[in-house]
């Protein structure tokens, strides 16, 4: 049997530079050699956005566009949408019956996320979204999860879910692996630490050339670099992160000028614009292919919703079985 790769995205907004960094490029290479998974994580997108519902709705479409329009081949990869394997719910509820509060409250992503909120004032959905993902990820017996770097924990916590099920019931899960790519986080163009659809500080996968120019143009960079020719910092520059992710060949001589102080900040983002606007025109083609054609996109959904579907249940079977709760 070949080895299962498997992420998703919270159907919160589209998305961005940083999700092609970070995943999407690695799903599209693994999908010529492993079975591929992707799904729309919608209901991991109510921890946060369930009071807008019909946020989620909009951007199930526009997230399917940008799945299609980076190349991630239906041919080659299931894509599903989460709610509608309600299995994953189940198997969630299975997985919280073993995994403490003190487990889940010390998870530096999830305190990243919840902005210092205290625990009471926690949604309990929201603190366990980790025991769901570890749900997402073993139903499906995925290997490989191509992911950021914020994932970690989460995959931390998956492998010792997955070990303790194993170790309590019947040995049905396997664990699973985080692959981080070359750019584990992508710093956004505010300068704050991550691009992220929530912070407004993303350049999405379908901007148009004067989107994209206009973003890059109102980047922050080094405020230390008031005149062209003072020394800069490229290590706290986006613009900079941005060479080293989508124009590798480019960062050391980048690098170098800035530090010297003999390129200058506008032609430094004219640079990146350039190469951006290569990465994104073939990315427009397809989108554009697939915006025409919306039941088409619709039929790649549901054939792999129900796919999955089937998976689940057999995975559900087992679980039953492993822990005598096969009654009838
Ligand atoms: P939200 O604000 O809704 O959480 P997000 O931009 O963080 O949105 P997610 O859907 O949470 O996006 O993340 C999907 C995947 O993309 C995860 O594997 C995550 O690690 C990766 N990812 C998201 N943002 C970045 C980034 N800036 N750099 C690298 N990887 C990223
Ligand atoms: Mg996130």
């Amino acid at each position: 049997m070949k080895e299962r790769v498997l992420t998703g995205d919270r159907v919160t907004g589209k998305l961005h530079l940083g999700h092609y960094a970070g995943s999407l490029q690695n799903r599209v290479i693994l999908q010529d050699q492993y079975e591929s998974y992707v799904f729309l994580a919608d209901v991991q997108a109510l921890t946060t956005h369930f009071d807008r519902p019909e946020l989620i709705r909009s951007h199930i479409r526009e997230i399917m566009l940008d799945y299609l329009s980076v190349g991630i081949d239906p041919g080659k990869t299931t894509l599903y949408v989460q709610s509608m394997i309600p299995e994953i719910a189940e198997l969630t509820i299975f997985f919280s019956m073993f995994v403490t509060v003190n487990n889940l409250r010390h998870n530096p992503t999830v305190k990243a996320e919840s902005k210092n909120s205290s625990l009471d004032e926690m949604y309990y959905g929201f603190l366990g979204y980790p025991v769901s993902q570890a749900a997402d990820i073993a139903f499906c017996k995925a290997t490989i999860i191509p992911v950021g770097e914020d994932q970690l924990p989460h995959l931390e916590l998956a492998r010792k879910i997955v070990r303790r099920f194993n170790e309590l019931y019947k040995p049905i899960f396997v664990e699973p692996q985080a692959l981080i790519s070359e750019t584990p986080r992508l710093i956004g163009t505010d300068g704050n630490a991550k691009m992220s659809k929530s912070l407004g500080n993303a350049i999405t996968l379908d901007a148009s050339t004067e989107d994209l120019a206009h973003k890059i143009k109102r980047a922050v960079t080094d405020p230390a670099r008031v005149h062209k020719n003072d020394p800069g910092h490229p290590g706290i520059c986006p613009i900079y992160a941005y060479h080293r992710a989508f124009l590798p060949q480019d960062a050391a001589e980048i690098r170098e000028g800035c530090e010297r102080g003999s390129i200058g900040c506008s032609a430094c983002k004219e640079r990146i614009t350039s190469a951006l606007e290569m990465l994104l025109a073939p990315m427009r083609e397809r989108r554009a292919y697939y915006a025409a054609r919306p039941r088409l996109v619709d039929d790649i959904l549901m054939a792999g919703t129900r796919h999955t579907r089937s998976l689940a249940q057999e995975t559900m079977n087992e679980v039953r079985e492993a822990m005598s709760l096969d009654y009838f």
